[in-house]
């Protein structure tokens, strides 16, 4: 069952249940995409039609950041739990290094995907990674071909919001992926460029704090959230 949050219907999932479901997904016939929204994407989704249809329209749709818990708690359909996309796909690679799954890179600046790899085949012995493209590409058709020749299962595509979850929509099935996973900034983690925040600031929820920190320029996507709690507060009282 979904819970709606401003329009955008969030899986009521604990992590293990995400992670079972992924796995699911990616051992079923059919392309498969899963997001993983913020407030800032429920935001851009309330005035973006189109993502709005992409981020629904997903197999699977997670809870990431506190922020959406806070925004259920308030309009009193409280989510089981947060499951930052990061923790998710870690996760889920663990399964799939076991299974011996493979996987498709896409996004971020070039270098960034090859060397997300590096780390990836390290951390994860069996996983298998068949093929990395940067993010910053005109045409979709030569990057559709790339993944469907290197016959990838999941392909993460970390495009940034809402690019991503459209390009997923449309062109997920065409890659021939049986799970593609919106994740925005996570292939720069796993390169080593960006550092996640400490765990502490994850566990208080107070992520987005850190990266503001680090990175003054994002004052503006995070101011998004104290729009999105009074936004979800007004839906309840409606
Ligand atoms: N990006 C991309 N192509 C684009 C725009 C962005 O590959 O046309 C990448 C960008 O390099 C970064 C990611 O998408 O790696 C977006 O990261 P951001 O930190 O904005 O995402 P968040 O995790 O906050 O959603």
């Amino acid at each position: 069952m979904r819970v709606n949050i401003l329009g955008v219907g969030f899986d009521n999932v604990t992590m293990e249940q995400a992670v079972a479901e992924g796995v699911r997904l990616l051992r079923t016939e059919g392309g498969h995409y899963a997001v993983t929204p913020n407030p800032e994407i429920v935001e851009i989704c309330r005035a973006d039609p189109e993502a709005m249809e992409a981020v629904n329209g997903a197999d699977l749709v997670l809870a990431d950041g506190i922020g959406v818990i806070y925004g259920a708690k308030l309009q009193k359909t409280p989510l089981k739990a947060r499951v930052p996309g990061i923790a998710f796909a870690q996760k889920l690679m663990e399964r799939m290094a076991q299974g011996g799954d493979t996987l498709y890179l896409l996004g971020a600046k070039p270098g960034v995907a090859e060397e997300a790899a590096r780390n990836l085949e390290k951390q994860y012995p069996g996983l298998q990674i068949v093929g990395t493209h940067d993010g910053y590409f005109q045409d979709d058709g030569p990057v559709i071909e790339d993944i469907k020749a290197s016959g990838a299962a999941v392909v993460f595509v970390c495009l940034g919001a809402p690019k991503q979850e459209k390009w997923m929509k449309q062109n997920g099935a065409a890659t021939g992926a049986r799970l593609l996973i919106g994740m925005g900034g996570c292939l720069d983690v796993f390169s080593g460029r960006v550092q996640r925040a400490p765990e502490v600031f994850q566990r208080l929820g107070l992520e987005w704090l850190y990266r503001v920190a680090k990175e003054p320029s994002r004052i503006g996507r995070v101011a998004k959230l104290p729009l999105f709690l009074v936004h979800a507060a007004g839906e309840k009282r409606k």
